[in-house]
């Protein structure tokens, strides 16, 4: 079977190897084994079940929740030549007979279609005179009531494995909690399944924390290090979105809003002029969610913090599907914070416990001086091996720890003391800088031992030191008013005793590139590389398909490294099989000719060393 699938691979898709669980993934199908694959966004899920759909004898059943996934999906693999459709209710009546008939006369090998048409009567003896190879089901946390984005028609899914007992089922999900896991073997009624769980690191994304101080400068400090590229910016709250776009507009930058209060016309507006490439930049609330394929975001920056990490990781997720370098800014406040809080006043007791746990987590997240890969995957439960990930703010270096960080923490902790535990972060940093507020006058704490100790520091860094000691439990948030109280750990630390890590106030410094980003562009031509973007938008354009759907960012790059000159060269390109050279080989060995004679770059580069 894998040898097939290794000529598949070369054939229809250009890839030469396979990632991590992606071959466990399709042998359990193809010896008739259910399976749930775990995977994090951008590990390859798809092919899990493409490739073998493509191999085994007969026709793949993909049930998928969105139609834009299934569109999405069913062009790329047109695009590559293989037998794909999709049956959903944006089809008109002609080509849904047309789809009935590829089924009948065994001309798919793949067929995707959403819960609520396969679960139709008819659809169902359909299937059952069709040779089905196995059914697959994406997005598979759907049916889990714990999963983020449940779907109460995936549950009667059950009904497959009842009806088609000798038919394996592959689950395939981003999730990873247990209880997710388990709920969708149970629900959909596997038999043995084989569970595979992947990496959840994702180590070509850089991930950087910020405090937010200056919004639009801190934007277009990250969208000038991402020129032309496509990138998402999340937003809480719908007004800040309609804020945002404005001012960015302004600034010349090509923006588009989305979110849940736009008609569903604008929405599409802005999403299809994402995909298209016709704008760079998408601004939105979470609404702008499950259903973005889109391959090559270079960047997302939160401008507000997530409620959670599992949010974190989706959503920062959409960066980087390609595994080519993508970079991950948040920029939180502690008023974020108390957004989130206030939402949970309403819910019930256990609910409330539940939200206040991940709030306070990713806030700790937020103020927290520890590698940041490191501590998404601890929240997973996995463990990094390297010590040093070299793709986040922290380990990069951009934020170095500050030399006596035992003494500022015993000044900041006897203030606390000093205040009689009675006062919250901010008033307690103002203290510490020595302000001459009327309210501190008015309370006398001018007179303080403590009143002044850090006036050398600005009250926003001695703010973030004290949020960085709450984030490492040296200091509670008590109550409404977040009052600041000593914790165990804390009264350790004023006694000396232990050490917390506090970093110095940021000042912009000289980026460093990490490994992922040095390796993905090492030998390629830049210039090349953006005239052959624009190529590949006009092709698109034409075709009328997302550009990345033509070729992915990572094949644009090896054709911009290798600059082939004849088709079998064209071929070595990763990311390109037979039918995209049939296609498009012509015209981009006549850009690429074109540039290198002008430019007299070398042609037929040969690349021996093992790139990403
Ligand atoms: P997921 O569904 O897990 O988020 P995708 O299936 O969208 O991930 O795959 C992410 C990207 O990785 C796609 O651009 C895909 O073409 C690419 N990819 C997947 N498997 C391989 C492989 N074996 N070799 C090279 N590229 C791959
Ligand atoms: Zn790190």
């Amino acid at each position: 079977m894998i040898k097939h699938v290794k000529r598949a691979l070369q054939d229809y898709w250009g890839f030469d190897s396979l990632r991590p669980l992606q071959h466990e993934a399709m042998e359990s199908v193809a010896q008739g084994r259910d399976v749930i694959v775990v995977l994090p966004t951008g590990g390859g899920k798809s092919l899990c079940y493409q490739a073998p759909a493509v191999t085994l004898p007969g026709m793949a059943v993909v049930v998928s929740p969105l139609i834009s996934l299934m569109k999405d999906q069913v062009d790329a693999l047109n695009e590559c030549g293989v037998a794909g459709a999709r049956l959903d209710s944006s089809l008109t009546p002609d080509e849904r007979r047309d789809i009935m008939c590829q089924i009948e006369n065994q001309e798919l090998k793949l067929l995707y279609v959403s819960p609520e048409r396969l679960l139709l009567n008819g659809f169902l003896d359909l299937l059952a005179q069709a040779k089905l190879s196995f059914v697959a089901i994406d997005e598979a946390h759907c049916v889990s009531m714990w999963g983020h984005d449940f779907r109460p028609e995936y549950r009667r899914l059950s009904v497959l494995k009842d009806l088609f007992p000798s038919i394996p089922i592959g689950a395939y999900t981003a999730t990873a909690t247990e209880q997710v896991r388990y709920d969708i073997a149970e629900q959909l009624h596997l038999k043995e399944p084989n569970i595979l769980i992947g990496s959840f690191d994702r180590p070509n994304l850089t991930y950087k924390v910020r405090r937010r101080t200056h919004r639009v400068k801190q934007i277009c400090e990250v969208l000038d290090r991402h020129k032309k590229e496509s990138g998402i910016i999340y937003c809480i709250r719908r007004r800040d979105v309609e804020q945002l776009c404005a001012e960015l507009k302004a600034r010349g930058l090509r923006v588009a809003p989305y979110h849940a209060g736009m008609d569903a016309e604008a929405r599409k507006a802005s999403h299809d002029q994402f995909i298209k490439e016709e704008i760079d930049t998408i601004v939105a609330t979470v609404a702008f969610g499950m259903g973005i394929d889109k391959s090559n975001v270079r960047y997302v920056i939160h401008m507000g913090m997530p409620k959670s990490l599992e949010h974190y990781q989706q959503e920062s997720g959409r960066a980087g599907r390609d595994n080519l370098e993508a970079e991950c800014c948040l920029f939180y406040s502690g008023g974020d914070y108390g957004i989130w809080k206030s939402l949970t006043r309403d819910m019930n007791e256990q609910a409330q416990g539940i939200a206040l746990k991940q709030l306070n987590e990713m806030y700790a997240y937020c103020t927290s001086a520890s590698c940041r890969h490191k501590s998404i995957l601890a929240y997973f439960g996995q463990t990094l091996e390297n010590a040093d990930c070299g793709a986040c703010d922290i380990c990069l270096g951009q934020l170095d720890s500050i030399d006596n960080a035992r003494e500022v923490t015993q000044m900041i902790l006897s203030c606390v003391l000093r205040l009689g535990q009675q006062y919250g972060a901010a008033y307690t940093a103002q203290i510490l800088a020595g302000s001459r507020e009327q309210r501190i006058l008015e309370n006398g704490h001018d007179q303080l031992s403590t009143y002044g100790l850090l006036q050398q520091t600005d009250k926003r860094s001695v703010h973030d030191w004290i949020e960085q000691l709450a984030g490492q439990g040296y200091l509670d948030k008590v109550g409404d008013y977040h009052v600041l109280a000593l914790t165990q750990k804390g009264l350790q630390a004023l006694k000396g005793e232990v050490t917390p890590h506090l970093l110095k106030p940021v000042r912009s410094k000289s980026v460093k590139t990490t490994k992922v980003s040095k390796d993905s562009w090492q030998g390629v031509d830049h210039t090349l590389f953006e005239t052959l973007r624009e190529l590949r938008a006009q092709l698109a354009k034409k075709k009328r398909v997302p550009a990345y759907v033509v070729f992915g960012d990572a094949a644009l790059r090896d054709m911009a490294r290798r600059r082939p000159s004849t088709p079998e060269r064209f071929l070595e390109v990763k990311g390109v099989g037979q039918k995209k050279s049939q296609q498009y080989g012509e015209i981009m060995l006549t850009a690429i000719n074109e540039y290198c004679t002008d430019h007299a770059v070398d042609m037929d580069i040969d690349i021996d060393t093992q790139l990403p």
